[in-house]
Parts: C-alpha cells; sequence; structure tokens
C-alpha cells in the first residue's frame, strides 16, 4: 500500500472506509477503538502502591531503624524490636497514603489537561476527547488547534502548520492536500500531512485522522520523551537542600550524644538504639513528601474554583505574583458582545431603543430602503464571519450564535434585521480569505456576486442590486476590524451610494465618531469593501493573493458593541490592589475603549494608556522605567505583550499573563505565570501555559492566587511545627547529662512521639484554612527563605523553652527518686506538641480566636494522640513495651498544665505582633 501522501483525498478516504460529510457512524467508532485502541502514546506507567510502599521502606531513616530493630533482636530484646518495626510499618502506610493521594490528583489533574478535537460523526459535528479520535474520523481543522494524530489533510484553506516538534523547523509551514509523487520524502515537506504534537498556526480545514496514538509519527520517536522524569518544583528543591543540611547537623549531634553516652557509661546497645531514634526524630524525612502533597491538594482545591493546574510548580508560584497582565475581553467583561450602535456617513441607528420595534418586515424594509447603507453595512459585516446562527438546543425557535462573540454579535444584529447570514451567503458565496489576526486587528473574505439578480431574495435585491451599480464587478471583498486598522488600508469612503475620495477631513471624522463610541467603552469594528473585477483578481491562481484583498478598500462605517465587565471584577481588582499585586488591562481594542472599562473596574491609578504602536517605539531600556507606572495597554500585539512581561520581569515582579491565541504563546510561557483562557483559548495557548481558566474569569485568577498564598503558609507552618518540636526533643536529651541525669526519653517514646506529632498533627496543618488577612498583606518575595519572617527564629526560641520545660520536669521528678519521671517528660512532650499544633495554625491570630474546633482533621489528630498516649501511659501490656508507669491524677494534670506553656508563649508573641 502507498503511504497516504502517495494517494489522492478519495482514495485515502476510500481505504479508511470513510466519508466527508458522514464521517464514521458511532458504532464503527466503537469498533475501531476497540480494534486501535485509544488515541494516547502509552506512558510510562506511573508508580505502583507497591513500588510506592517499597520507596518509604526503602529511605535511609527507615532503613536505619529496621538495622536497630536487627540490633534489638540481636539483643534479645524482642518487644523493642517488635515496638521499632510496627512504628516503621505505621509510618510507611501514612506515608503511602499521603502519596497515593497526592498521585490520584495529579492524575486527574492531568486527564482534565487532554484538549478536545471537533470531528464530524453520524452527519453531525461534534466535540470529543483527544483520546477518542480513531482513524477514518474526519476532523476539523481551526487556527490554534493542536494536532490530536496524523492526519491526512482534505480541505485547506490557508492551512499552516508549526511543526518544529517534529521537524525542528521554527517557521510554520504551509500545507495544501496535493497528493505527492515523491517517496518518502522528509517529515518537513509532506505537505499534505499534519503529524500529532504539532499545532495548526494559521487558515481553516479538513482532515481524515490515518493514525492514532503509539502508530503516529510523534508514537514511534517517542519513547525517548517519555522517560523525563518531572522535574522538582523550586520549593522542594530548596527543601532538598534543608533536609541535606538538617541531616549533617543531626548526624553530628546524634554522634556527640553517642559519644557523651559512653563516656558516662550507658549501655552501648542503648545508646546506640537512643542515637539512632534520634536520628529519625529529628530529621524532618517527610518535608519533600509534604510539599508535593501539598501543592497537589492545593491543585485540587483551585480546580473547585475553576482554576485548572498544568504544572504544579505553579501552586507554589501564584502565592508571590505581584503584578497580573489581564486580557480584557472575556476575562475582565463576560464576552456577551451585543451590537448596539451602527454609524454610516449621514445616519446613526441605536440599536438598544428601536430593535425590538424594528422586528417587523415592514419597519425593516422601510428602514433599509431608507439607508441602503446601513443594510451594506450589516451584510458585510455578517459576511466577513466566521460565526454561525443556530438553533438553540434547549429552548426550540431560539437562536444562538457559534464563534468568536464579537461576531456573533453582528450575525445577530444582521439577522434581527432580517439579513440571514446564511441567505446571504447562498447569493453571495464566499470564494477566498484572509483570516483576522491580533497582528492586523482586520480580517477580509471575498464573495462571488450573483450575474443575475433575478436569483436573489426579495429582501437583498436592493442591496445587491446597489452593489452591481458599482461597476463591471464581478466580486467584492468586505474587510472588517478595528476602524484605525481599516484606514490604514482604505483609501475611498461611501457617501449617499458613491465612493468619495477619503481625505483628511473625512479621515478626522472618521476618527472622532470611532472615538465617541469608544468612550463609552465600546468595542469598534468598521467594515469597508471593496469590488473586483474577473481581471483584477485571479481565483484560478494556486494561492490567492491575499495581501492584494486589503488594499484601496471603500469604507462603509462602523458598529458599536458592547460588551458589559463582569460584576464580580470589581472586587477581585479592589481584593488585588489590597495583597499588593497590581492588575494591568492589556488589550487588543481601543485606548479609549480600554480606558472606560479601566476606570470602570478602578484599574487605573492615573490616565496613562500605552498602545502598541508607542510602546514598539520604546527602547527597552524605556520600557523597563514605564512598566511600573502603566496599567493599561491598549491595541497591543501579541509581541508587545512579550516585552510587556519581560520588562517587568526585569523589575523583579513575578507575573501572571493571559492569553488565548497561538500568539501569545510565547508569552504564557516567558510569563512566571502562563494563563490560558479555558473557554475561549486555542489548545496552543493552553499547551504554554502553567494554569487554565475554566472560566476565563479575572476573578478565578485572584482566588488561585489567595489559594497559593495558602499552600505556601501551611508549607511554613508544617516546618515550623515539626522543627520547633524536634529541637524541644534534642535539646532535652542533650542537656540532660550535664545535670547527671540519665537519658529522659528511651528511643521507643521517641519514635512513638515522631509518628504522632509528625505523622498525625503536622498534616492537620497542611489543610489549615486561610488566614483571615491573606490578601492583606504583599506578596512574598520568591527567593524569600524558608526561615525568614519569624520561622527560623520560633524554631529556636520556642524550640529551647520547649526543651527547657521538658529539662525542668525530668529534673524535679528525677532528683525526688520519682519512678514517673520518664513517663511525666514522655507524656508532656507529647501533649506539647498538641498544642504547638494547635497555636502554629495562625501566624497572628490566637488560636482561641480561630477557634479550637475549625480545623477538623487538626481537632480529629489531637483526639486521637491525646487517647494514644493515655493508651501508652495506662494500659499494662503497653506500659512494658514503651517502659510506662501510671501517672496519678495530679501528675496528669501537671503535665497537661506545663504542656501549654509553650503554647501561651507563642500566643503572648502574636499578641505583641499584632498590638505592632
Ligand atoms: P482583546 O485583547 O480585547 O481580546 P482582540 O485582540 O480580540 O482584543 O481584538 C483587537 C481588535 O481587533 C478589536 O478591537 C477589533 O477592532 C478587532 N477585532 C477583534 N475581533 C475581530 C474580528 N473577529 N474581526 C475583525 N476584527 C476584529
Ligand atoms: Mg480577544
Amino acid at each position: 500500500m502507498s503511504p497516504w501522501y502517495m494517494l489522492d483525498s478519495a482514495e485515502v478516504l476510500q481505504q479508511l472506509d470513510t466519508n466527508i460529510p458522514d464521517g464514521l457512524k458511532q458504532s464503527e467508532v466503537t469498533r475501531r477503538l476497540k480494534k486501535y485502541g485509544s488515541n494516547q502514546l502509552t506512558e510510562q506507567p506511573g508508580e505502583s502502591l507497591w513500588q510506592i510502599l517499597w520507596k518509604q521502606l526503602t529511605a535511609t531513616m527507615v532503613v536505619v531503624l529496621i538495622v536497630a530493630a536487627l540490633i534489638s533482636i540481636a539483643l534479645r530484646d524482642y518487644t523493642n524490636a517488635v515496638a521499632i518495626l510496627a512504628i516503621v510499618a505505621f509510618n510507611a502506610i501514612l506515608g503511602v497514603r499521603q502519596e497515593n493521594q497526592a498521585r490520584v490528583a495529579i492524575a486527574a489533574l492531568k486527564k482534565l489537561a487532554v484538549s478536545t478535537v471537533k470531528v464530524r460523526r453520524d452527519r453531525r459535528v461534534q466535540e470529543i476527547s483527544a483520546r477518542q479520535l480513531v482513524p477514518g474520523d474526519i476532523v476539523l481543522l481551526e487556527t490554534g488547534n493542536l494536532v490530536a494524530a496524523d492526519y491526512r489533510l482534505l480541505e485547506s484553506s490557508n492551512l499552516r502548520i508549526q511543526e518544529s516538534s517534529l521537524t525542528g523547523e521554527s517557521e510554520p509551514t504551509d500545507k495544501n492536500t496535493n497528493k505527492l509523487e515523491q517517496e518518502n520524502p522528509p517529515l518537513a515537506d509532506r505537505h499534505n500531512m499534519a503529524y500529532m504534537g504539532t499545532a495548526i498556526a494559521y487558515g481553516r480545514g479538513l482532515a481524515v485522522v490515518t493514525e492514532t496514538g503509539n502508530e503516529t509519527e510523534l508514537g514511534h520517536i517517542a519513547t525517548a520523551i517519555q522517560t523525563v522524569k518531572p522535574k522538582p518544583t523550586p520549593l522542594q528543591q530548596r527543601l532538598d537542600q534543608l533536609g541535606v543540611k538538617l541531616a549533617i547537623i543531626t548526624l553530628f549531634l546524634v554522634v556527640a550524644i553517642f559519644g557523651l553516652g559512653l563516656l558516662r557509661g550507658e549501655e552501648l546497645s542503648l545508646m546506640f538504639i537512643t542515637a539512632v531514634s534520634l536520628a529519625v526524630a529529628a530529621v524532618p524525612e517527610g518535608l519533600p513528601a509534604v510539599v508535593t502533597i501539598a501543592l497537589a491538594l492545593g491543585a485540587q482545591r483551585m480546580l473547585k474554583k475553576h482554576a485548572l493546574i498544568r504544572k504544579l510548580p505553579a501552586v507554589e508560584t501564584l502565592g508571590s505574583v505581584t503584578v497580573i497582565c489581564s486580557d480584557k475581553t472575556g476575562t475582565l467583561t463576560e464576552n456577551r458582545m451585543t451590537a448596539t450602535f451602527l454609524a454610516v456617513e449621514g445616519h446613526q441607528v441605536d440599536l438598544t431603543t428601536p430593535l425590538a420595534e424594528l422586528n417587523t418586515d415592514e419597519d425593516l424594509s422601510s428602514m433599509l430602503e431608507e439607508q441602503p447603507v446601513l443594510a451594506w453595512l450589516l451584510t458585510g459585516a455578517a459576511l466577513c464571519n466566521d460565526a454561525l446562527l443556530e438553533p438553540h438546543p434547549d429552548i426550540p425557535h431560539q437562536f444562538q450564535t457559534v464563534g468568536d462573540p464579537t461576531e456573533g454579535a453582528l450575525v445577530m444584529t444582521a439577522d434581527h434585521l432580517g439579513l440571514s447570514k446564511a441567505k446571504l451567503e447562498e447569493s453571495l458565496p464566499r470564494v477566498g480569505e484572509k483570516p483576522f489576526d491580533a497582528e492586523r486587528k482586520r480580517m477580509t473574505t471575498l464573495h462571488k456576486l450573483p450575474l443575475v439578480t433575478n436569483t436573489i431574495p426579495e429582501g437583498l435585491k436592493l442591496i445587491v442590486s446597489g452593489l452591481l451599480e458599482l461597476g463591471e464587478a464581478s466580486y467584492i471583498a468586505f474587510t472588517k476590524g478595528g476602524v484605525g486598522s481599516l484606514l490604514e488600508v482604505t483609501d475611498r469612503v461611501l457617501v449617499n451610494g458613491r465612493a468619495e475620495k477619503l481625505d483628511r477631513q473625512w479621515h478626522k471624522k472618521i476618527i472622532e465618531n470611532n472615538d465617541q463610541l469608544a468612550r463609552n467603552g465600546m468595542r469598534v469594528l468598521g467594515v469597508a469593501f471593496r469590488p473586483f473585477t474577473s481581471e483584477t483578481i485571479d481565483l484560478d491562481r494556486k494561492a490567492l493573493d491575499e495581501d492584494a484583498l486589503e488594499q484601496n478598500l471603500i469604507f462603509m462605517g462602523m458598529i458599536g458593541i458592547i460588551d458589559p465587565i463582569r460584576p464580580e471584577v470589581k472586587d477581585s481588582v479592589l481584593m488585588c490592589q489590597e495583597a499588593g499585586i497590581r492588575p494591568v488591562m492589556i488589550t487588543g481594542d481601543h485606548p479609549l475603549t480600554a480606558q472606560s472599562i479601566a476606570r470602570e473596574l478602578g484599574i487605573v491609578p492615573n490616565d496613562r494608556i500605552l498602545t502598541g504602536q508607542e510602546l514598539s517605539q520604546l527602547s527597552s531600556e524605556d520600557l523597563k522605567h514605564q512598566v511600573e507606572n502603566i496599567s493599561v495597554y491598549a491595541r497591543v500585539s501579541p509581541q508587545n505583550k512579550l516585552d510587556i512581561v519581560k520588562a517587568l520581569q526585569t523589575r523583579g515582579h513575578i507575573v501572571a499573563m493571559t492569553g488565548d491565541g497561538v500568539n501569545d504563546a510565547p508569552a504564557l510561557k516567558q510569563a512566571d505565570i502562563g494563563i490560558a483562557m479555558g473557554i475561549t483559548g486555542t489548545d496552543v495557548a493552553k499547551e504554554a501555559a502553567d494554569m487554565v481558566l475554566l472560566d476565563d474569569n479575572f476573578a478565578t485568577i485572584i482566588a488561585a492566587i489567595k489559594e497559593g498564598r495558602v499552600i505556601y503558609d501551611n508549607i511554613r507552618k508544617f516546618i515550623k511545627y515539626t522543627l520547633t518540636g524536634n529541637a524541644g526533643e534534642l535539646w532535652a536529651i542533650i542537656l540532660a547529662p550535664f545535670l547527671g541525669m540519665p537519658l529522659p526519653l528511651i528511643p521507643l517514646q521517641i519514635l512513638w512521639v515522631n509518628l504522632l506529632a509528625d505523622g498525625l498533627l503536622a498534616l492537620a496543618l497542611s489543610v489549615e484554612p486561610s488566614e483571615r488577612k491573606i490578601m492583606r498583606r504583599p506578596p512574598r518575595r520568591p527567593n524569600e527563605s524558608i526561615f525568614s519572617r519569624g520561622v527560623g527564629s520560633e524554631i529556636i526560641w520556642v524550640g529551647l523553652l520547649l526543651g527547657l520545660v521538658l529539662l525542668a520536669i525530668a529534673y524535679h521528678y528525677w532528683s525526688r527518686g520519682d519512678a514517673n519521671w520518664q513517663t511525666m517528660v514522655f507524656t508532656t512532650l507529647t501533649l506539647s506538641r498538641v498544642g504547638l499544633a494547635e497555636t502554629m495554625r495562625s501566624e497572628r491570630e490566637s488560636v482561641f480566636r480561630l477557634g479550637l474546633f475549625s480545623n477538623k482533621p487538626l481537632l480529629g489528630a489531637v483526639i486521637l494522640t491525646i487517647g494514644l498516649q493515655m493508651a501508652v501511659v495506662y494500659i499494662p501490656i503497653l506500659q512494658t513495651i514503651f517502659h510506662t508507669t501510671s501517672l496519678s491524677a495530679r501528675d496528669l494534670l501537671i503535665s497537661f498544665g506545663l504542656s501549654t506553656i509553650v503554647l501561651w508563649a507563642i500566643e503572648l508573641e502574636k499578641c505583641f505582633t499584632r498590638r505592632k
């Protein structure tokens, strides 16, 4: 069989047993899915539960513990050995559970990130997950789509595909549907194919799926890609380094304790196991795992708020964002466009009021008769347009628009006035186009004019006959776009049905009109046209010269479109400003439109607006100075966006940037947090982004930032909590010999406290809800040390205080010869750690204000910890294992009381800082 690219379209379709109008039948799809499998590359299977367990069991500390247990066995101290092993097992179970939770969360996120594809099946266009594609599927291609399998192209309208991921060629390649004659050309030369992993940079088209999953070209080379391991996030890296440092310090201390003990004549085996237990207790071995878990679960919570995290490190970066550069349309506004104003020379219609009245045919035809130019304007706007009017799926006799909302508004308005886009297209079929792009800010379509006016529906006759009077034209091109952008290619203006030269006077008048509408926050689109004779344009030439379409146009008029602001955004902007984050609006719209919306939202600190054109003229040095003061950028191109991000970053900002188009990808990649629109965004933008806004809403960014801050806070709290407790234990054990005492805690007790405190209590801290004023403080510096802002100092002074409390108890009871002395120390330590967990829930707020019951998981952990501790102290069989003795009610009360000392100390400190 010849390769697909050497067959013509008909042969390809025949071989794949499919056809363009019908697509595959659902039953056939099911059959093929079974036969070919789902369309995905086999991934390195994730870690299995057993692998996670094995990893837990082989962690260094655990290995050390197991060795300790073996030594205990050798010493015939079986209970000790069993107890150590039990604790090892418990630790492993807790660890596996957490890692598994994180794994499930991450897998769920990955699944959501799969892109969708528009296919024709059962004669209907449907949107399906890319995984569901099978060979023979008919796929609709649009600018910005990712190519989700290998395709043979069937129709191409200016299709250009970015294939750098496969061929290394950075410029997009032009595609067509002609069959190739050459056998085995390089991938880059197969002009009628599109390959998985590439992206449609421009144009539209139709294709049939030839290969899916591992059978694709990408599948053949993918093994190399799969082996890349996820990189640890910056915070994980820093914590890894911290872990190493702590391990070294601990090792040093442990060796010292071991040596001192031996010098004092303690038993070798006891000292060895004590040293091991201490090492286990002091090294926060769970740290990196906790970060993963906190980030993964945080990402899950963000998802509930409509922010889909695509790259895990984004969760932690979100907490330090200082500037949010946001699109206007759809993010700050609703993207519910309504055309409200029509203006042609000499006549203006405000559509907001008379629209309902205009609905009768008589009014309509009279309006069109009176003002045929108005009807032309709408005809142009509806024809130079990719949106469709389709029956509403739920409400009968209602219609809804499909496609770009701006264009939808135009189609809808034209339809209301009796100019149905579908009918217009029948009479004036589209034969060529130059698609919209954010750089030019305009688009053009070319239509064939009917030869005889008789075939034209009644209502249109007037218009078309009017057009035909324009000369010997056989084609007409309509261009719509930003008024400024249209004027660049316009040299005439339509006045009373005739084209006049567009002189300075006209130019000024049009601009004034435009500005007036823009000042009211409207998005203004101008419409122009140009007739062509068969001589002036040659459709048969292989590629229609698109540039020729946008020259010497005749300006017709403009349409003002209202897009209301999202009501919730106003609050979000305020919140953002209070949180020390600057919101910046970046839009392709007119500066006055931008300014009006920015004022309404409260974004504008001053009235300075920079346009893309002005920006392009600035040197990067100048731009660097300007970016601090400018909050609104208008008429911006994607390249400008990239420049803005870079300039902000050189000023030390952490920049979040939104984007939706293909050309936004570089800016999204450059930004610290690239944010793609979930609804209006292209696959390419989503692929480049760290986060996807499922509802396109600015408020969602703020919610995600808040969540990011909470997560970072909680990781800090976790670290502070574990290290403070460990420090307390170490102090007590190191200093005790200097007071002449034996070891105040036996190894098993140390391990026990470690299990309860780090395993149960600390984890519950990581789900602590947000601090009350979390969005009233400035963003954290991204390179800030984990020990800054009080964490380090608290570990030192509270740790020391805890150590002293324990020593005091130990000394008091020990010197009286009380057999309970170790149990007192043990119990007080456990209870102190309960108190620490509660008070460390907030860095500023008193825990009594938060309410002891407001963190339910922690409350559960507290109750469990106290219960288990009582069991260990009072149940006889556990007493023999843990070397504990029953405490009298009085001693127990004393222990409870003294254990709260650290809690009060921290509460007092918080009280002082609140005063300040
Ligand atoms: P935004 O940054 O607000 O999303 P866009 O890049 O979508 O802005 O649009 C920028 C400008 O391009 C608009 O102000 C309008 O003048 C023009 N424009 C937008 N959409 C279209 C379209 N579908 N056809 C023609 N012109 C358009
Ligand atoms: Mg846009």
